[in-house]
């Protein structure tokens, strides 16, 4: 028998100091730093993934968004679920799309996110593609959506448009051109204002004393280092943010979760050589049946995946006659996190009803727009939020049961919504950051949890 060999501890090196330190560089986290390096605070941004540039390449979106176990998860449905683990996030490859916040959900826990959206409604492009940049695929599926009597309507994006090419479908894999606003930009303005970010800085635990955080632990090739700082913000994500919280004596984190499957419906139409352009460009959202439907055209090799999964190798070099509509559902909360990061959450009945439902109505589009050989793809998701809950885990001001240990991703979510949620957190971390700058007391009727 061979025995295991001891293993060396971690070594831990030296200690860094900031006002606050923020976990995660998606919408989330990169807004709070942002607006905290607005107010003059000296922030510390700690980051999994790397700081290169994005080339808007499919080897660099495969490297932050599609390595298995890490950026790409397998739930027991062997539905795939993707997070970008680089600068910015998961929005590095997002869509754009922006959904208003569901502000009943949040009126209802004592949260006013107006003001915070009427101030990124003023500072950022946010608009309907011009008909210059909606792609072929998006008009002919809205046409037919349109000649059926459906409410398909263009979205709004985050997206420059003056900056964004037609005939280009780079934003999927990242867009070079700075066009797509992304957690990118508002760590590029914060690290401009004089932020620190470490890259490749995975953090493993927050360091509480005496009932209040003081700093974190992270891994930064391959040895431990702590950082202290007055106040942390975990902003890991959806998955990332309930595994640090469970570290940190927050063992209920990471249950009873959603994270919006979807499908995508195809079929092939003659008169067209598409495949290049801007995804979710129109749709409509079936709130009464819980699922959104929109156009979602996507490059070749993303197309080879989508047929590959359910054996439609007959179906691979049809890619840019192919006509591709997401139905992406609100499913029920439930489920656990592994102590990895596992997904133990299988969709339900009613689940499966919801997707079933989208996939006939985007049949139903196809087929009158001329699609032939239709078929879906098997699911997928992008969205893992609630495992930190606001109500649960974090009070109104999204603070933890620990004092000065604040969560801001899409963890808080406190119910299933099934949108898009980046414009949300967006306006949660302004209003995040007003409330660690001392702008906005603290509600006095809020429960410390
Ligand atoms: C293909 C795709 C299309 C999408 N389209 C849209 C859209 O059109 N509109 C929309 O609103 N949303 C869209 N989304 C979803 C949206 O991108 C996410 O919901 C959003 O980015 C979540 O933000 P977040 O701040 O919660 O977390 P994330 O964006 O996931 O950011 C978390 C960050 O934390 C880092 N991290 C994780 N663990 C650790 C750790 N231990 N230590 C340090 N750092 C850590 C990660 O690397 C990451 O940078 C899309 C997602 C995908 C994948």
């Amino acid at each position: 028998m061979t025995s295991i060999p001891p293993q060396n501890p971690p070594q831990v090196n030296s200690a860094r100091e900031a006002d606050v330190i923020v976990v995660g560089t998606g919408p989330g986290g990169a807004t709070v730093a942002r607006e905290l390096t607005r107010r003059k605070k000296d922030v510390l941004m700690l980051e999994w993934g790397a700081d290169r540039s994005i080339r808007g390449t499919l080897p660099q979106f495969a490297g932050a968004a599609a390595v298995p176990g890490k950026s790409l998860l397998v739930t027991g449905d062997l539905c795939a679920m993707v997070r970008g683990i680089t600068t910015g996030g998961s929005s590095v490859f997002y869509y754009a799309t922006a959904f208003d916040p569901p502000l009943e959900t949040f009126d209802a826990q004592g949260i006013d996110l107006r003001p915070a959206i009427a101030e990124i409604r003023a500072e950022r492009p946010l608009a309907p593609l011009a008909d210059s940049l909606m792609g072929p695929m998006a008009t002919r599926i809205m046409q037919s959506a349109r000649d059926l009597g459906y409410d398909w309507h263009k979205l709004p994006k985050f997206i420059d448009q003056a900056k964004c090419r037609p005939d280009c479908h780079r934003c999927n894999y990242g867009c070079p051109e700075g066009a797509k606003l992304s957690g990118r930009h508002f760590v590029d303005e914060a690290r401009h204002r004089g932020a620190r970010l470490i890259s490749g800085a995975r953090v493993e635990q927050v360091l509480i004393e005496n009932g209040r955080a003081v700093g974190v632990t992270y891994r930064h090739k391959g040895a431990r280092h702590q950082a202290y700082a007055t106040t942390v913000v975990v902003a890991a994500g959806g998955i990332g943010t309930p595994l640090i919280l469970r570290n940190s004596g927050i063992p209920e984190a990471g249950r009873d979760f959603f994270f919006d499957p979807l499908i995508v419906v195809m079929g092939a139409v003659d008169g067209i050589r598409g495949g290049r352009e801007i995804p979710m460009a129109a749709g409509m959202h079936r709130e009464e049946d819980g699922y959104v439907i929109t156009d979602m055209t996507v490059p070749w090799a993303l197309h080879a995946v989508l047929n590959t999964q359910v054996g439609r190798l007959d179906q691979l070099h049809r890619h840019r006659q192919t006509l591709a509509i997401m139905v992406k559902t609100r499913d029920s909360l439930g489920g656990w996190l592994s102590d990895r990061g596992g997904i133990r959450k299988r969709l339900t009945a009613s689940d499966k009803a919801k997707i079933r439902k989208g996939d006939a109505q985007a049949r139903e589009i196809l087929v009158h727009a001329g699609a032939r050989h239709i078929h879906r793809s098997w699911y997928l998701a992008a969205h893992p939020g609630g495992t930190a809950k606001i109500g649960h885990i974090v009070d109104r001001d999204l603070q933890t049961r620990f004092n000065h240990l604040y969560v801001c991703d899409c963890s808080v979510m406190p119910r299933a919504w099934g949108l898009p949620p980046s414009f949300t957190l967006m306006a949660l971390g302004k209003r995040l950051a007003k409330h660690l700058a001392g702008e906005a007391p603290a509600d006095p009727t809020a429960e410390t949890l």
